[in-house]
């Protein structure tokens, strides 16, 4: 019995898809074009495919689980169930204007030639705002579509803008945001749905362990209380004498959040041979 998860198989999801198993101790050949791969150390068994199809794979029950931009599962409602955000492939779905677009709000698309892959999603957003836009469907290089004369503005997926840059279009609305997710089908039996929640369970450690860092340092005794009234950390931190009388080796969690400001914190508070780990997992 093996439970079965689907991952895309070449695109922006896919790295990340491949990463977050191997780092739960999850190893599989990554042979090329196979659509198919077994893990060698759990029970898993990894189909390979397009992003847009893993959501129906899943409700189908050809797969138990899979990873994909929410933004799919936004535009094509599924019945699969979210479980876990997971923290990589972050975009946002935006709307964008050439720079001859005299944009000043969204109601300066009324009547206006939008192009994108995300028709549902721009759709709503446009008619929550009471806003009647001409909405064209293209499925790729949405991007292009103002400089051919095919529309006046694009809807479409952005991360770091620079493909909007290069082709002249200034991103002028955020419709939604967007991340990998995981999803499950909502029936599992008994054993498979065992296997997710120990799949799970490593999930959510490592993506735990990825927000937090593992710190050390020396003081000098008398800081102490001061130190550790700047350290959050996971309970009390850890406080062990040195061997130099009257100093003390303090260690404990932060998270990489307010990393740099809890560090210029300690070294203020006379931390000194401050040292700076990464987690693999963190149980909790
Ligand atoms: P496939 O061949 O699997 O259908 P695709 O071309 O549809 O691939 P990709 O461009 O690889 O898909 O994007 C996959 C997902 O990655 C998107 O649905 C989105 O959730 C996420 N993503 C993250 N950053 C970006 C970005 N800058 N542009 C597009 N998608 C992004
Ligand atoms: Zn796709």
């Amino acid at each position: 019995m093996k439970l079965k998860i689907a991952l895309q198989r070449s695109g922006k999801l896919a790295e990340g898809s491949k990463e977050l198993l191997r780092k739960c101790g999850i190893g599989f050949s990554n042979g090329g074009d196979k659509l198919r791969a077994e893990a060698s150390d759990f029970p898993l068994e990894i189909f390979f495919l397009r992003d847009d199809d893993i959501p129906d794979y899943v409700a189908d029950g050809v797969a138990d689980i899979g990873i994909v931009g929410e933004n799919i599962l936004a535009e094509d409602p599924k019945n699969v169930e979210i479980l876990e955000k997971l923290g990589f492939g972050r975009c946002r779905l935006s709307i964008a204007v050439p720079k001859s677009f005299e944009f000043a709000s969204i109601k300066d698309f009324a009547g206006k030639r939008i192009a994108t892959s995300y028709p549902m999603v721009l759709s709503k957003y446009l008619s929550d705002r009471g806003v009647a836009a001409d909405i064209h469907e293209i499925s790729g290089s949405v991007e292009i579509a103002p400089s051919i004369g095919l529309a006046d503005a694009v809807c479409d997926l952005v991360s770091s803008g620079s493909t909007l840059f290069s082709n002249g279009l200034r991103e002028v609305e955020t419709v939604m945001n967007s991340e990998a997710v995981l999803i499950r089908r909502p029936s599992l039996d008994d054993e498979r749905s065992n296997l997710l929640d120990k799949l799970l369970f490593r999930i959510r450690s490592v993506m735990a362990a990825e927000q937090n860092k593992y710190i050390l340092l020396n003081a000098p005794s008398d800081k102490v209380n001061a130190i550790i009234s700047i350290l959050p950390g996971m309970k009390s931190p850890t406080v062990v004498p040195l061997a130099e009388s009257g100093w003390v080796s303090i260690h404990s969690v932060i998270s990489e959040h307010d990393f740099w400001e809890v560090v210029d914190n300690l070294k203020r508070a006379g931390a000194e041979g401050i040292l700076v780990l990464s987690i693999d997992q963190m149980i909790r």
